[in-house]
């Protein structure tokens, strides 16, 4: 175990968890477990406004389902708990009144009707939301404007007020990603953010910097979407006095959609009719449920496989990768900087060859979730094994495990009998009946026993085993697909099939006497 190494993925418990979510997740995996160090997983959750009830449960499911399993998290408690922002609201003003004694963060004792009335008076072409900072604030009521009199006599009389960091003017903040190399940020441009809000509870910011702190994070990866706030969390690495203990970046690339034009949303899902979320999110306000990557019949490690290349390359050919490859192959230098198109067919395509790969013995739990809930529960009496064996290259997706085996374990509700009727005639009806007699006549129900009895006979009677072939599967099956035919016979039983067969000519015109 290497006790130095210590990375964190730390969602906001507001909704379902997006793939690019995941993906930062395995990265961070990757990279703790590569090393022995230690995976933790932080629930921010000091946003009570945006707080969801639900959301962590599921985020902790989603990463249970993906087999990416922390070391330390809400439910599996360390050295360094609690795990969760708002349990360690206590922790935190301390850090923010300090701050304010060195003079890098103020009181802010503004009301919203306050803040409305700077924001209506400063509003201009150029600048259509004006923001709290070095321009602004001297005009503000806070700690900087009003006499340490005035402040003491506000706090003391405990008016609502917030903590602000106080950016400084005319500075260059430098930080070292380990994507993107060296960056720098214009403290001009970044506004006074709130550190601790009226409610005492943290924002996001003072949060990240303190927990990632006390918890030992040696480095943390997040979404790009993170970067503009990252001179704020340098800054007040510096302002503490941790600088020397503050992780290593990297900002990981968006998950663009798949036209390349900005980042995948929800919405773009919906859109195009692909899930972007891990599994199944039902939204408890609306009631509205967006499908996931699990439901949608996805295995577990096609999806982290899948996610594994969008972002990063092993600088080779090869595509499918399994968790232990992927620790030993995967490296942050080859994590690119720019976004990182989402291609569904391509998501697919890493589903079906997992599919393939998967030992079958594994496939029947999914198997037998799949046929329950269309309501097929008979399939114990069936050797599930076999039966993934013979279907499991034509499905791309588990649910296809449907389409492609329900007729095993059920009669087909109905039969493409149209599909037969055009070239159908009398000797072939003959034929299935002589098929039928012999079938119930043979005492080794087998392939290659009812392979080569249909050949025979089809021999006897002058016909093409080709021509009959595409009638006895229709029988069979219901449709034009599946397995091989005798296979399904074999599989179905001697009853079964000649009462499938028996259905199909019942349908079918008869020769006149
Ligand atoms: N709580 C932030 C989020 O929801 C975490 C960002 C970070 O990792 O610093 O993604």
């Amino acid at each position: 175990m290497n006790h130095n190494i210590r990375v964190r993925f730390a969602p906001s418990p507001t909704g379902g968890l997006h793939l690019g979510g995941v993906r930062t997740v395995l990265f961070n995996y990757l990279f703790a477990k590569q090393q022995g160090g230690t995976f933790i997983v932080r629930i921010e959750d000091t946003d009570q406004g945006r707080w969801v009830p639900g959301a962590e449960e599921y985020i902790l499911d989603t990463l249970e389902w993906c087999g990416l399993q922390p070391d330390e998290s809400p439910r599996k408690e360390g050295p360094y708990g609690p795990y969760r922002q708002s349990e360690r609201k206590p922790i935190y003003r301390k850090y923010a009144e300090e701050l304010i004694a060195n003079g890098y963060a103020y009181y802010a004792f503004d009301t919203p009707e306050e803040l409305e009335a700077m924001r209506e008076k400063y509003k201009s072409d150029s600048n259509p939301s004006p923001q709290y900072n070095q321009a602004i604030r001297g005009f503000m009521k806070n700690s900087l404007t009003l006499s340490p009199d005035e402040v003491a006599q506000l706090l003391a009389a405990k008016t609502p007020h917030v903590i602000r960091i106080k950016m400084p003017e005319n500075e260059t903040v430098h930080l070292v990603d380990m994507i993107r190399g060296e960056i720098s940020f214009e403290t001009n441009t970044v506004d006074d953010k709130v550190l601790l809000k009226a409610d005492e509870m943290p924002t996001y910011h003072l949060a990240v910097v303190v927990d990632d702190y006390l918890m030992k994070i040696s480095h943390a990866f997040r979404g790009e979407e993170w970067l503009p706030s990252a001179p704020v969390h340098v800054l007040l690495w510096k302002y503490l006095g941790w600088e020397t203990a503050m992780p290593a970046w990297a900002h990981l690339p968006l998950i663009l959609k798949p036209d390349g034009h900005g980042k995948l949303s929800k919405r773009d899902g919906d859109r195009l009719g692909f899930p972007v979320f891990a599994m199944n999110w039902t939204d408890p306000k609306t009631g509205e449920t967006a499908r996931g990557f699990k439901e949608n019949g996805f295995l577990p490690q096609a999806f982290v496989n899948m996610l594994a290349l969008l972002g990063w390359n092993p600088g080779s050919d090869q595509e499918i990768f399994s968790i232990e490859e992927l620790l030993q192959v995967f490296n942050m230098n080859r994590v690119h900087k720019g976004g990182a198109k989402f291609d569904y067919e391509k998501a697919k395509w890493f589903n079906h060859e997992w599919i393939k790969r998967v030992p079958s013995s594994e496939l029947v739990t999914h198997l037998t979730k799949v046929l329950e809930a269309e309501g097929i529960n008979n399939h114990s009496a069936f050797p599930l094994e076999t039966i993934i064996n013979l279907v499991k290259e034509r499905c791309t997706l588990l649910t296809d495990f449907m389409l492609q085996t329900s007729f095993f374990f059920q009669t087909p509700a109905t039969i493409d009998i149209d599909s037969i009727k055009p070239k159908w005639n009398d000797a072939k009806n003959l034929f299935f009946v002589e098929l039928i007699r012999n079938w119930q006549l043979t005492n080794t129900w087998n392939t290659d026993d009812l392979h080569h009895a249909f050949q025979e006979l089809a021999a006897a009677n002058d016909i093409k085993p080709g021509e009959l072939m595409l009638p006895l599967r229709i029988m069979l099956v219901g449709g034009k697909f599946g397995p091989g035919v005798f296979e399904v016979a074999a599989l179905i039983g001697k009853d079964e099939s000649i009462h499938r067969i028996q259905r199909a000519l019942a349908q079918l015109p008869h020769p006149h006497p």
